[in-house]
């Protein structure tokens, strides 16, 4: 699995894992082994503050986040408790304990079906293997031995293995285990590490001292490869320094048409990878963040407090520039585990979005309450998702106020004309967008869910994908429509769909009239080198021609024509 991009040379030093004592104890000895736990606790919690200084000066506050997340695990009342009953009711020793309730806590989040959420399993692995090497009184100072130039090969990808390394001495990273949206992956994409994972039985297949290739970007690993394989990747090497150094270069210059129409990219975000890659590719903002992760790593309903912690964190990261909160959007293809939603036939047209918040008035008063907050000191607005018209809009809109009353009376700070959006991802709202137009502060295309409602196609049903086609007539139209309608020099108007951050789409939704663009964060420098090479009057050209089409297949012939002719050099990150 390719995990970090770049090309990484050099001879392999090899980690490997210490064994771990597993044993039962006597009685009068669980008060001992109690006590040993704890210690291995409190200086566990000393070796990650030390961490996250060290990453934090190194790298970044946002990189270093990982390991003030690992001490929470340390802290987490239900982790200690598990291990103390298993120390007192089974007499295990705190290393047996600690591993059963490691291993059992860490498959729970492997069989999570969200990606991001799975990796999460590497951090409460790293946190017990941390606390079993205290226990072991090893001391992990590995780092200090890496001679210069070393690719290090180990078992798992696990933030505190690429924190404890010394960065200038380590060319790449070759692991077993570990994935791409861990937080490992994250500190090594940061550090522009190249890394490689799953590759089985990586510590004992590579031999410290083996002259290693490694290919971030393929996902490869070459052992002890022939000279024509090393000649043809100093090559690669040098392509690939040169291409870095011109996105990099692009990170800088504004997104602006040849002939000089400016547009505004924006970062669709949701975890905390998305906010770093938005940040490092310097978006203009934040276009959509989609609050459901915050409440899906947890095991209950955010509070208001942890919430409002989560938004001030990501507004102060991105202040001045804006950020547009969704509330929270679930039914449908969304789901909490701790929030069963009633089984219908068809949930992508059961109760959903603002409906069902609606419903729990009290999650979506908290939500609110906690954007408020943040709104005191940073410019931060309010989109609601899957609206269908103007009566759910004024609902929100009077709770809105009545939080602001409470708010008044209880002293506290908050813009009093925070801007209230909605989300054009129905039919029913893009129809009404004169109306909705009238009550609220700006709009948001989400053409991800607005495509499976116009051409009745489930977005995530791989059976419907010959349906789903976003290039369709029908949605074209549609959009202009919306644009005619609400004319986005005078309301704001953003596209914050997967088509906005698709190269195949962009030079037709400019066209159409779109300016401003809400992408995955690591679509942003695609997308402006796109924008950099194309001038509006062709893309008003192409909308024109498009719109003539009667059938998605023309559309899509239409535009992949187009692209072949123009042929445009789109460079990867
Ligand atoms: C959309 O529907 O286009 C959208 C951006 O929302 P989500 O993908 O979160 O449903
Ligand atoms: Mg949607």
């Amino acid at each position: 699995m390719a995990v970090s991009r770049g090309i990484g040379r050099g001879s392999a030093y090899v980690m490997t894992a210490q064994s771990v004592q597993v044993g039962l104890i006597e009685e009068g000895d669980t008060g001992r082994e109690v006590s040993r736990f704890r210690s291995a606790l409190r200086e566990a919690e000393s070796q990650l503050s030390g961490l996250y200084q060290k990453v934090r000066e190194g790298i970044g506050s946002q990189a270093a986040e990982v390991f003030t997340a690992q001490a929470l695990i340390l802290n987490d009342s239900y982790f200690i408790q598990r291990v103390s009953v298993l120390i007192e009711t089974q007499r295990m020793n705190v290393e047996g304990a600690l591993s059963q309730v490691i291993d059992q806590a860490s498959h729970a989040f492997v069989m999570m079906e969200d990606p991001y959420i799975r990796e999460r399993a590497a951090d409460i692995r790293d946190v017990g293997r941390r606390i079993l090497s205290i226990l072991a009184t090893q001391t992990r100072s590995q780092g200090a031995a890496i001679p210069e130039g070393t690719i290090i090969v180990a078992d798992e990808l696990l933030p505190s293995l690429i924190a404890d390394l010394e960065y200038s001495k380590v060319r790449a990273l070759v692991t077993g285990r570990g994935g791409k949206m861990g937080h490992a992956a994250i500190l090594a994409r940061s550090l522009g590490i190249p890394v490689v994972s799953d590759i089985h039985e990586a510590t004992t297949s590579i031999h410290t001292g083996d002259l290693l290739i490694v290919d971030g970007s393929a996902g490869l690993v070459f052992i002890n490869p022939n000279d024509s394989i090393v000649q043809e990747y100093v090559n690669l090497e040098r392509d690939f320094l040169a291409e870095r150094e011109t996105m990099k270069a692009l990170v800088d210059l504004p997104a602006c048409t040849r002939d000089g129409v400016t547009v505004k990219l924006l970062a669709n975000i949701g975890k905390t990878a998305d906010v770093e890659a938005a940040l490092l590719f310097k978006a203009d903002g934040i276009g959509l963040f989609r609050t459901e992760f915050g409440f899906l790593i947890r095991d209950h309903f955010p509070t208001e407090e942890e919430q409002y912690a989560i938004l001030k964190n990501v507004a102060e990261q991105f202040h001045p520039r804006p950020v547009t909160v969704r509330l929270l959007d679930l039914g449908g293809d969304k789901g909490l585990p701790y929030f069963p939603l009633a089984q219908t036939q068809n949930p992508a047209l059961s109760e959903r979005g603002i409906r069902l918040m609606l419903k729990h008035r009290n999650i979506l008063e908290s939500q609110i309450r906690a954007i408020l907050r943040a709104s005191s000191d940073h410019p931060i607005s309010i989109l609601i998702p899957m609206i269908s018209g103007l009566e759910e809009v004024r609902e929100v809109r009077h709770l809105l106020e009545s939080v602001k009353e409470s708010f008044k009376s209880e002293g506290r700070g908050f813009n009093s004309s925070i801007r209230l959006g909605v989300m054009i991802e129905t039919p029913a709202a893009a129809l009404m967008v004169g109306a909705l137009a009238r009550e609220v502060d700006f709009f948001s295309l989400g053409t991800n869910d607005l495509v499976q409602y116009i051409l009745v196609a489930d977005r995530g049903d791989p059976g419907m994908a010959p349906y789903y086609r976003p290039a369709h007539p029908a949605l074209l139209k549609i959009i202009r429509s919306v644009i005619r309608t609400i004319n986005p020099e005078t309301k704001d108007l953003a596209i914050c769909g997967e088509i906005a951050g698709d190269p195949f789409y962009f030079e037709l939704l400019l066209g159409l009239g779109l300016r401003c663009f809400s992408v995955v964060p690591t679509e942003i420098l695609e997308i402006k080198n796109i924008i950099r090479s194309i001038s509006l009057p062709e893309a008003e050209k192409v909308a024109r021609q498009a719109l003539t089409m009667s059938t998605a297949l023309e559309v899509e012939n239409f535009l992949e024509k187009r692209w072949q002719a123009k042929n445009p050099v789109v460079r990867e990150i």
